[in-house]
């Protein structure tokens, strides 16, 4: 099993990497980040975001695991101090793993005839800065609604514990092969109208933004941003791709919703 491993540039999170890179050698594994079988992203949430950009063209091949050095994330399930463990249960496993559904964009920019596609592991955005943005919403193919307001995100499953959260998005359990759009500010009154609440779209439908001309907005895909090029038409819908993690530890979904929410020993 050859390991790759990504860490963020913190001085905790470099001190993890070398122990475990001397524990990974001590155990005769083969250490390769160029083409690894299992990657430990070592951070945080943001650091397993940016290990997935980073082997995104490997992802039928990688396994992710988590390690956080913060606090605990909802990619990351092993804490600092759990590290031989660690490479013990990894040594002991039968290569399972656990999948979840990605986000898949594809973006017509004004004056490029290809398409451009985008994978994300958390959501996608588009917004507005200097005014108010428009868009029209299409779902499957037909007219929804003309939006107006700050913009608009779509999120996976995963990632619905993240921005789509404070938007007043549900939070969906990574099982469901869903995809959620929730509104950024919309504006709505006598005259502009909006659905005003989150939308969760079925396996097979999809989203497609055509933004009014007027005004450049920007596109946000996990924690990268495109600002350069006029969006003529997006369009949102999950992934052939998906993401899988090592099983060797897998900590439930609602037991980490609440312990990053609602925080520990809160019954009585
Ligand atoms: P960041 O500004 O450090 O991230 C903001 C917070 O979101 C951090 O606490 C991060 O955890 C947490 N986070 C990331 N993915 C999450 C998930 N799937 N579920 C729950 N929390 C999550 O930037 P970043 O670390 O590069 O992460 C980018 C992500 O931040 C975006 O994809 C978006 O989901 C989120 N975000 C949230 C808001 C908001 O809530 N208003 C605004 C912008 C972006 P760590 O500290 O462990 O990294
Ligand atoms: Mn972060």
């Amino acid at each position: 099993m050859k390991i790759g491993i990504y860490a963020n540039s913190g001085r905790a999170s470099r001190t993890v990497a070398a122990e475990l890179r001397q524990k990974f050698t001590e155990r005769r594994f083969e250490l390769d980040d160029d083409h690894p079988d299992v990657v430990i992203s070592i951070g945080g949430d943001g650091t397993l975001l940016s290990a997935f950009h980073h082997y995104e063209d490997q992802l039928a091949t990688v396994r992710f695991i988590g390690v956080h050095t913060g606090h605990l994330g909802f990619y990351t399930d092993w804490r600092s101090d759990e590290l031989d463990d660690l490479v013990i249960s990894l040594q002991n496993e039968n290569q399972q793993a656990v999948s979840y559904p990605l986000l898949d964009v594809r973006v017509k920019f004004a004056g490029d005839p290809h398409p451009h596609d985008y994978l994300a592991l958390n959501e996608a955005t588009i917004r507005r800065l200097t005014a108010t943005m428009m868009t029209d919403v299409y779902v499957g193919g037909e007219f929804f609604e003309r939006f107006r307001g700050d913009g608009l995100c779509v999120s996976t499953p995963t990632g619905s514990t993240g921005y789509n959260k404070s938007l007043g998005g549900a939070i969906v359990h990574p099982n469901l092969d869903v995809l959620q759009m929730s509104e950024i500010s919309s504006i709505n009154n006598r005259v502009f109208r909006t659905l005003s609440a989150p939308m969760i779209i079925a396996p097979n439908d999809w989203i497609t933004l055509i933004p009014s001309k007027e005004g450049a907005v920007i596109m946000t895909v996990d924690s990268d941003y495109y600002h350069d090029q006029q969006i003529e038409r997006m369009r949102f819908r999950i992934a052939k791709q998906r993401i899988y993690f090592a099983k060797s530890r897998h900590t439930r979904f609602w037991q980490r919703v609440q312990d990053s929410f609602i925080g520990p020993d809160y019954e009585d």
